[in-house]
């Protein structure tokens, strides 16, 4: 008698937007350590106030959901219980706050510790709180939904039988918040002009976009949708990667969306780049040499200018102090759906899954983890890499073991 064999399991790999396709972006060869070997990074700076500040925002909009406090919260009494929950939630997972960045009273010992307030508020409780403060009371009352996971799938790039893992692949993604606004909503009126500073900020900054009115001028349903991402990172210069990444994620995000039941018509992106709003020494340095290199896209009053040109960037103790009204403009990019760059940037996803598959077949096949996986990135990228000691990327410059 002639036993049957099992067929293979037909399993179609799953992708995340951020997780996997921002990430092997960053560099192929970190990604494969810390997402495929599952190794997390030793100094998560960035990866730690990301999730920090996702996690402070949530929170904060569902308190303000359920007591509608007024803005401007107080530090000490609304918002550092909601930061002492999300640095236990994030410690639970492995996550704990860089200590020149977060003053955590989560370990043993420090939980009752008396201390002034100057000495709790680091770097990412200030950002909380400018986060919350400058922007909460914009926000929050249009947030329809937040944290939506969407899915989607598409063909497998560069398919090959019995090579590729699958013909499909799934792509998905979570949505920060999902606003919801009636199309009529944002017309100019006479009480508009009247109103306009007492006005949602949120909402002046789309009246001022070009793109986003031409957008609005052709819909023909009567509510459309915008998604909102927050990045606990600098705005990139205009020629950056990731400045184009950032793009094709808000692009792909409206196609996910549009695909899901009951989806409305998305007009746009907004991305909150929340460190604008509290600039570090190296966020300064950086945004000085975006304005000299003409990699700059908000525009600088000339007072702003003045006080960053005439700052000595070796000066680390005398911070140049940029105007809210720079810092706010600097923080909220709007990013506006359009059919074309939304078909580019799948493409681009496309090809990105392609190569993150090629890389895992060569492996699968034998290939040297460092010969199958491109080591490529971008200098801060390397400095605060935890694989550089053994990585062939010449451009890395001398580190120190301690
Ligand atoms: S050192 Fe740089 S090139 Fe090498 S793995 Fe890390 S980020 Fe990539």
């Amino acid at each position: 008698m002639k036993l049957s064999t099992r067929s293979k399991p037909y399993i179609i790999p799953e992708y995340s937007l951020t997780g996997d396709l921002l990430s092997f972006l960053t560099c192929n060869l970190q990604y494969r350590y810390q997402n495929k070997g599952t190794l997390p990074p030793s100094m998560p700076v960035q990866l730690w106030f990301g999730e920090f500040i996702h996690g402070v925002l949530e929170e904060a909009f569902l308190r303000w959901d359920l007591n509608k406090t007024s803005f401007p919260w107080d530090w000490k009494e609304d918002i550092r219980p909601i930061e002492n929950m999300i640095d236990l939630k994030l410690q639970v997972r492995g996550l704990y706050p860089p200590q020149n960045h977060f003053f955590t009273t989560n370990i043993p010992g420090r939980e009752d510790m008396e201390v002034t307030e100057a000495d709790h508020k680091k770097l990412a409780s200030a950002r909380a709180e400018a986060a919350i403060n400058i922007w909460g009371p914009h926000l929050f009352p249009l947030i329809d939904s937040t944290e939506e996971l969407i899915k989607g799938i598409r063909d497998m790039p560069n398919y090959k039988e019995n090579i590729s893992r699958s013909n499909y692949y799934g792509i998905n993604g979570v949505v920060d918040v999902i606003t919801l606004f009636k199309k009529d909503e944002l017309k100019k009126t006479e009480q508009f002009s009247l109103d306009y500073f007492k006005e949602n900020e949120i909402k002046n900054y789309l009246r001022e976009n070009k793109e986003f009115n031409e957008n609005l001028q052709k819909l023909d349903a009567n509510e459309y949708e915008i998604i909102i991402d927050y990045k606990g990172m600098k705005r990139p210069s205009i020629n950056d990667n990731t400045w184009n990444h950032h793009k094709w994620q808000i692009l792909t995000y409206s196609w996910l969306k549009h695909k899901q039941e009951d989806s409305k018509p998305i007009l746009c992106g907004i991305i909150f780049y929340l460190n604008e709003l509290v600039p570090s020494y190296e966020d300064l340095r950086a945004i000085k040499q975006d304005i000299l290199k003409n990699e700059n896209d908000v525009k600088i009053s000339d007072e702003d200018l003045e006080v960053l040109m005439n700052w000595d960037e070796n000066d680390e103790e005398n911070y140049p102090e940029l105007s809210d009204k720079f810092k706010k403009d600097r923080s909220i990019r709007i990013i506006t759906v359009d059919d074309d760059e939304l078909d580019n940037a799948l493409e681009e996803f496309d090809k990105v899954v392609g190569d993150i598959e090629e890389s895992l077949i060569k492996e699968t096949n034998g290939c040297k983890i460092k010969d199958a996986w491109k080591a490529e990135a971008d200098e801060r990228t390397c400095n605060a890499c935890d694989f550089k000691t053994f990585c062939n990327n010449n451009k890395i410059k001398e580190f120190k073991v301690p």
